[in-house]
């Protein structure tokens, strides 16, 4: 596991360790060796699959591209986790990855394990039948280990719907008479999706900032009002009051979270900026995000990146370059690109005090470090962008049951299930003086202990 996750795993149990109202009945030695136990399951991987996948390309020659698909835990369920298509996969970021799925499951109580996957391409620079061809054989590769209840997979960056239709369709191929619909999610509605999947993750994201810094702190203000925490001092000060919000990415989680943002009326929050892999775009009075919406939906996803296209738009904003968004003068800064975003070397540079991971990992552990004790309020990934894996679950369940729920039915039990883990963590994070982070993981990790002892895996 690569190591922000494991340290941070690590500094859980050495904290469960020391709190004797855990797992009471292990004391003095079993004890110690028990959480030792625990330190090697969580911090490895317990499979890990690489192939080089053989693909005839469209001039005719053929190339081998390396790919994975790395099964890190699956002591909840079946593993689970998207695929990856992108030029920097590689196998230490694809286990961390995997990691991070094991956690963001435990922590919201969706009975699957965590798995990843991932193909070293740049998808732009494939024909789309290429792609289908890398899909058909990523399939092929790893059908021994995937499967509706051993591991499924899902879209991640560089993937969607086009391409868990086609996986889907080759696992029905390749395993006739099985049950198919589980073996993907992630998938078109025609072809057996869950109506709001595609919007699950960015939802989730403003859900999740929302819930926290509106809706909790509303209800909880009695007791918070007189709190020195400086999380609570950061939130408080940003309650109720119109926030500025910048996202980084404009992809399938930053655009819907930042349609959200400004179809969000009774917070009057703005978005004054977004940016993409080519520019930002900022305007301090906010943006319409559903003009721009339609821009990229009609321009392979690009953001305009010129006066004139701005222009024909009828949109007023400053054009920057891609990194600028991270360090404008905004309340929150939404990461829904790629990981490690902020790191030492940049980390002091942002203003923003309350940061949304969107993305997977997109700060590292010594910029993690640096925020923390300036009082910056960090979201974490395994608890803000849930939304995605837990719309997967209702999508899987539905393919079993062959019955499919209403839109706005798979909307009310995604926000039911976040709120309830929002509601299990909360308490405790403006209660003491863990970050965010740290009491996500602490609740995950304390979830996997129990059931790992309960059993038998630490004798
Ligand atoms: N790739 C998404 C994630 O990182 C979704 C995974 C899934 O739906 O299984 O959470």
């Amino acid at each position: 596991m690569a190591s922000q996750t494991g340290a941070i795993v690590q500094q859980s149990l050495n904290a469960l360790m020391g709190d004797s109202s855990f797992l009471p009945n292990l004391q003095d030695q079993a004890r110690e060796q028990a959480f030792k136990s625990l330190g090697s399951i969580l911090s490895t991987p317990n499979k890990v699959h690489k192939a080089f996948l053989r693909i005839t390309l469209d001039n005719g020659s053929v190339v081998r591209i390396p790919a994975y698909r790395i099964q890190h835990n699956d002591t909840l369920g079946p593993y689970k986790g998207g695929i990856r298509f992108h030029e920097s996969v590689n196998e230490e970021e694809v286990t961390n990855l995997a990691a991070l799925m094991t956690l963001k499951n435990a922590l919201h109580e969706v009975p699957f394990g965590g798995g990843k996957g991932g193909v070293v391409i740049s998808p732009r620079n494939y024909s789309s039948k290429e792609l289908y061809t890398i899909c058909k054989k990523y399939v092929q590769y790893f059908s021994d280990v995937i499967g509706p209840d051993k591991d499924i997979p899902a879209p991640d960056m560089g993937t969607g719907e086009r391409e868990m239709d086609w996986m889907m369709s080759e696992y029905k191929s390749i395993t006739p008479g099985f049950p198919y619909l589980g073996s993907f999610t992630g998938k078109s509605v025609i072809n057996g999706g869950s109506l709001g999947r595609r919007e699950a993750t960015g939802k989730g994201v403003y859900y999740t900032f929302r819930y926290m810094l509106h809706d909790f702190l509303k209800s909880q203000s009695g007791w918070l009002a007189g709190s020195s925490n400086p999380y609570v001092q950061t939130a408080l000060g940003h309650a109720d009051r119109q926030l500025s919000i910048a996202v980084q990415g404009f992809g399938n989680v930053g655009s819907v979270a930042s349609l959200e943002a400004y179809k969000c009326s009774y917070l009057h929050n703005k978005v004054v900026a977004v940016s993409d892999r080519n520019v930002t775009l900022y305007n301090p009075d906010g943006l319409s995000i559903p003009t721009l919406i339609e821009y990229t939906a009609r321009n392979r996803g690009d953001l305009p990146g010129t006066e004139e296209a701005l222009a024909e738009l009828d949109i007023k904003a400053e054009i920057l370059g891609r990194e600028e968004v991270l360090y404008l003068n905004a309340d929150v800064l939404i990461l829904a690109a790629l990981e490690e975003q902020i790191r030492g070397d940049n980390v002091e540079r942002v203003k923003a005090r309350i940061l949304v991971e969107g993305a997977n990992a997109p700060i590292t552990g010594e910029a993690d470090e640096v925020l923390t004790k300036r009082g910056t309020i960090i979201i974490p990934d395994i608890l803000a962008n849930a939304g995605g894996v837990i719309v997967s679950y209702f999508e899987w369940l539905q393919g079993r049951e062959t019955q499919f729920f209403t839109e706005e039915h798979v909307y009310t039990m995604l926000f039911e299930k976040m709120q309830k883990t929002l509601n299990s963590i909360l308490p405790a994070y403006f209660g003491d003086s863990y970050s965010l982070r740290e009491n996500c993981y602490n609740h995950a990790v304390m979830k996997l202990s129990t059931v790992l002892y309960k059993q038998g895996k630490l004798y």
